[in-house]
């Protein structure tokens, strides 16, 4: 079984992305027939909650209110009319869990993928919102980002742990932490072992400068070891990515000792073979 859950209908850019030319069944036969092609049973759309005005409930960040325009309903109504399966991926705001929370359970989603892009008031991978600029040494940033990772994975709000090592995007164009990296993702680990959320091993690492699949392998062999249980996705943007790089990444995955992989159903889990 392959699964391409952590999926966007449309790419990110704002003014030429609107709903109603995304949101159709041509778009969503797209997306299917390229899972088809990479041999992809399990097909479903994630979109960001940053871009539903229901997101301001929960935060009220100038980037989401620039952001938030889409109906929440409107969009959970359209993919029940597809064959995929209904996500979102919902960023981890500390103190807003409740509200997290609320909106989760208004809607009958299949699984919801959990993110950390912002910590406090910037993110690890924005050019604009730069936690980089704000805090300058890395270790700082790392230290923060998987701080708030691990109180991710404890929230219980998730089902997947999405780009789990996302702080290293950037690659060459920032600086990396000169200590062992297990350092950091130990209390991560920890939280996933207890909280039983399933890790996202993600392709979309092959794609940035970093050039590396999400999550690293020292921090996916720990989790290995920590009885994590995981899943698969793209975080394609686009059909074209969708299944990218799978190849390599099952390999990877094997390697690391996974055997198999997470599916999901109105937020209930089975496993099935990975491959
Ligand atoms: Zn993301
Ligand atoms: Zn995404």
């Amino acid at each position: 079984m392959l699964t391409d859950y952590h999926v966007h209908l449309r790419p990110d850019e704002l003014d030429s992305t609107p709903a109603a030319e995304y949101f159709t069944q041509g778009n969503a036969e797209r997306y299917r027939e390229a899972a088809a092609e990479a041999g992809i049973e399990e097909l479903g759309a994630s979109e960001h909650i940053h871009r539903f005005a229901d997101a301001l409930q929960i935060w009220d960040h100038p980037f989401w209110r620039e952001q938030a325009r889409d109906d929440l309903a409107a969009y959970c109504e359209f993919v029940r009319s597809t064959d995929l399966r209904l996500g979102i991926e919902m960023d981890f705001v500390p103190g807003r869990e409740d509200r997290i929370a609320n909106l989760l359970t208004a809607h009958d989603f299949d699984y919801v993928v959990g993110s950390v892009h912002f910590v406090r008031h910037n993110a690890v991978d924005h050019r604009v919102w730069d936690i980089w600029e704000e805090l300058g040494d890395p270790d700082r940033v790392w230290g923060t980002y998987f701080e708030a990772l691990a109180e991710a994975a404890r929230s219980g709000l998730f089902d997947i742990l999405a780009h789990p090592d996302l702080v290293k995007v950037w690659g060459a164009e920032r600086p990396v932490p000169e200590r062992d990296l297990r350092f950091f993702y130990e209390p991560v680990v920890e939280a996933i072992a207890e909280s039983g959320i399933a890790v996202e091993v993600s392709t979309a690492g092959y794609r940035k400068p970093v050039q590396e699949i999400y999550p690293a392998p020292a921090f996916a062999e720990m989790c290995v070891e920590a009885g994590a249980v995981f899943a698969l996705s793209s975080d394609a943007h686009e059909p074209e990515n969708i299944g990218y790089a799978y190849e390599r990444a099952v390999e990877e995955m094997r390697g690391w000792g996974i055997s198999e992989v997470s599916v999901f159903e109105r937020r209930e889990r089975r496993m099935e073979e990975l491959g």
